[in-house]
């Protein structure tokens, strides 16, 4: 029998709040549930947001809580060439291109498609589509561009991806969608578009990591905030183009504020260690997320 394999995947970004400490721990007492491993993976592609002292204070607060992880602890800024191999594979099969836009200009463009009256369509996210400018630009001028040291970041051809993998595909959903969504699951990664999949400095983004990171690790269980869910079909697809395993996913409740929004990592008030430095025990976080304890 195979052995499960859980994993808990921060951003070194900021500190933990509350929502981290619900999934670290539910992430935690699934894989113990399971008698499956669980492995604690740093994603800090964001070289520029990311730091030694918030990783260090994320392992502080996770020890703090009972979480114990597997050594060592990937960390994504060390594997760049794994991601830069993938998204070789997918410029080989002509699915990626570079794209120029600003985010400036891709407003005014999108604002004089919509003058017309028919509003842009929207990510499920609600940000808008990346319009096909880029996509359809000639080959010898990306060439060009890029030499000149334009600024870029390599988008996927949602349209050519799609064709790749033309049949349905789906991923078992063990938690659920904002609709509820559960069991199996048809992926819709064109409700994304061209979706980005690495930047001119770093060889990847969020959507190719995870994927490539999680196959390399052997994952079998994903288990992260409700936020993530859509996502996930962006990642099914990355799986399909790039002939990865799927893993089973599993998309929890998000702990949200007074107001009912989402925790913010600028948010002081909800983080483990000012909960931690106030007096708090590890199992008053675990009830304030409403879990048992010991978890
Ligand atoms: N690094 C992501 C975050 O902190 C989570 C990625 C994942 O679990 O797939 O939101």
């Amino acid at each position: 029998m195979t052995v499960p394999v859980f994993r808990f995947a921060p951003s070194s970004n900021g500190a933990l709040h509350l929502g981290h400490a619900y999934s670290a721990l539910l992430n935690h007492s699934m894989a113990r549930l399971a008698e499956g491993r669980f492995l604690l993976r740093i994603e800090d592609i964001d070289t520029t947001r990311c730091s030694p002292e918030l990783e260090a204070g994320i392992y502080r607060d996770l020890a703090w809580l009972g979480v114990v992880w597997e050594e060592p602890v990937r960390r994504q800024s060390e594997h760049f060439e794994d991601y830069a191999e993938a998204l070789e594979r997918l410029a080989d099969a002509e699915i990626v291109y570079p794209s120029f836009m600003s985010r400036g200009e891709m407003r005014a463009c999108i604002a004089d498609m919509e003058a017309g009256g028919t509003p842009w369509p929207r990510d499920p996210d609600g940000a808008p589509l990346f319009p096909s400018v880029d996509k359809r630009r000639p080959k010898a001028e990306r060439r060009r561009r890029i030499e000149e040291g334009e600024p870029f970041a390599w988008r996927l051809d949602m349209e050519a991806a799609r064709a790749h993998v033309a049949r349905p595909f789906f991923w078992e959903e063990s938690g659920s969608g904002p609709k509820g969504e559960t069991g199996r699951i048809a992926a819709r990664p064109e409700d994304w578009g061209d979706v980005v999949i690495a930047r001119k400095e770093v060889p990847t983004s969020y959507h190719l990591a995870v994927v490539v990171d999680d196959a390399l690790q052997g994952v079998t269980h994903v288990v992260r905030g409700r936020d993530l869910f859509h996502a996930t079909a962006v990642h099914r697809l990355l799986q399909e183009l790039l002939g990865l395993p799927v893993p089973r996913y599993h998309h929890h409740a998000l702990i949200v504020d007074e107001d009912g929004r989402k925790l913010s990592k600028s948010r002081g008030d909800t983080g483990i260690a000012a909960l931690r430095e106030a007096g708090a025990t590890p199992g008053d976080i675990a009830r304030m997320v409403g879990l048992e304890w010991p978890s």
